[in-house]
């Protein structure tokens, strides 16, 4: 994976936004939390320029942008509890509603 990506995954972590089933270490979002605490966090690091995020030359931008593409890229469930069917509907709609709530 490459650590740009790694990097917004770990925030969403941190976040509780994503999480990771216990049983098939797979990542899955939230559909409860509160995704605004994810970008907040990640919009925090970068203007502290922790050495975390260094990797986006402090750009808060890309990393918004990576975070928005990661959550909309991962599944509601995990998809083994769910056998697959994990759906990505309404999951466009939601980043977007967060984004345009800042
Ligand atoms: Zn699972």
């Amino acid at each position: 994976m490459e650590k740009k990506q790694s990097i917004a995954i770990e925030i969403a972590l941190q976040t509780q936004v994503l999480k990771t089933c216990p049983i098939h270490r797979q990542i899955y979002f939230d559909d409860d939390a509160d995704a605004a605490s994810a970008f907040a966090l990640a919009i925090e690091l970068v203007r502290k320029q922790k050495p975390y995020v260094e990797e986006f030359h402090h750009d808060e931008h890309e990393l918004m942008d990576l975070l928005s593409d990661t959550l909309s890229a991962t599944p509601l469930c995990c998809p083994d509890c769910l056998g697959g069917l994990a759906s990505l509907r309404e999951r466009g709609g939601l980043v977007e509603s967060v984004l345009e709530g800042r």
